[in-house]
């Protein structure tokens, strides 16, 4: 099962009206993190790592529902640290819903499974699981024995129970390309209804050599491509194209906008110079221009879905052979 056809005719229809409107620079998924805790601590995980200092600091409810009202984007990802253990996860997720926002709730699932029935079963909820290979090398991955055993079990039980369940796959320098296929066509065959699959981002603070550089990713992508590409994947086909060399794109930093407990992130959820204290702030205050491959060393090798989808559907447009592939991926498959 994909996307259903509500979800795509909503952020169509949001796209229209922000080009009827003359935007230039609007947000797609607002990145909400209402804490920064977590209950592992990944080898490749900036966020707990470059927010060690406040980790202690949580948004109230009031301060994220007020992010949400702020930020336009149809689609609120609630990550974090791991957001199930925020204490009011579940009244976030439903006053999201309440706002007719399409939620992907990010999670490791190490606890999911026991605590189900506090989220609603809403066509605007999306149970986002984090799995980052097999059962090997995602336990590895989580410094967790166990992990992944725990993390498909919630996946089958959210299934059942009969919510959207989507999975997002980090594509490590020591991931082996065979394995993540492998990965995707075991979680098809759990009903997964589409998976994301994104390069790491070199975070400052991961001092290890984990991460894929340009060059690899696409040689690392190709090979993936051949392997997953019949099946439901969350990443648009003009995204695909570019993360196999066959397309350029510029980042569009301002179309994830990362709201946390120290304010609006800014410029992207990579990359961190400000913290602002409202969105209006961030997109008006950022010089943007500052930002991206050739332009910022940080950006050099960033080639994330969060800095570029948003890119992909924008330069779809650009070009018939673009635009009728993203159709056949939004509507007919
Ligand atoms: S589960 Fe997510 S938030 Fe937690 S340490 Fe791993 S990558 Fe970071
Ligand atoms: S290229 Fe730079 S500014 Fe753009 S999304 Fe990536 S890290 Fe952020």
């Amino acid at each position: 099962m994909s996307v259903p056809l509500s979800q795509k005719v909503a952020v169509m229809r949001y796209l229209a009206r922000m080009r009827r409107n003359g935007t230039e620079k609007f947000p797609w998924v607002l990145m909400l993190e209402p804490t920064h805790r977590c209950n592992v601590s990944c080898d490749g995980c900036g966020r707990i790592r470059e927010y060690a200092d406040t980790m202690h600091l949580n948004m109230s409810l009031e301060e994220c529902l007020a992010a949400v009202d702020e930020c336009p984007a149809p689609v609120v990802s609630i990550c974090g640290g791991e957001p199930t253990i925020y204490p009011h996860i579940a009244d976030l997720v439903s006053g999201c819903v309440a706002r007719g926002r399409f939620v992907y709730l990010c999670t490791n699932a190490l606890t999911l499974k026991r605590t189900l029935d506090r989220y609603p079963k809403d066509e605007h909820l999306i149970l986002n699981i984090h799995l980052d290979g097999l059962a090997k090398t995602h336990d590895m991955v989580m410094n967790l024995p166990g992990a992944f055993q725990r993390a498909t079990e919630a996946l089958i039980a959210a299934k059942e129970a009969g919510y959207r369940v989507c999975t997002n796959t980090t594509v490590f320098k020591e991931s082996d390309p065979q394995e993540v296929i492998a990965l995707c066509r075991y979680l098809q065959g759990l009903g997964v209804e589409a998976m994301l699959l994104s390069p790491g981002f070199s975070y400052t603070a991961v001092k290890a050599d984990i991460f894929l550089g340009r060059e690899k990713i696409k040689e690392t992508f190709r090979i993936i491509w051949e392997g997953v590409k019949d099946l439901s994947l969350g990443n648009t086909p003009v995204y695909w194209d570019f993360l196999r060399g066959e397309k350029e794109l510029d980042c569009t930093a301002w179309a994830n906008p990362t709201r946390n407990p120290n304010g609006w992130k800014g410029p992207c959820y990579l990359i961190t110079d400000a913290h602002h204290k409202t969105f209006q702030d961030l997109i008006r205050n950022t010089p943007w221009e500052k930002y991206g491959t050739g332009r910022d060393p940080r950006c050099a090798q960033c080639m994330v879905h969060c800095g570029y989808e948003a890119s992909a559907i924008q330069a779809a447009g650009e070009s018939l052979k673009d635009t009728w592939k993203m159709f056949k991926w939004s509507f007919l498959s």
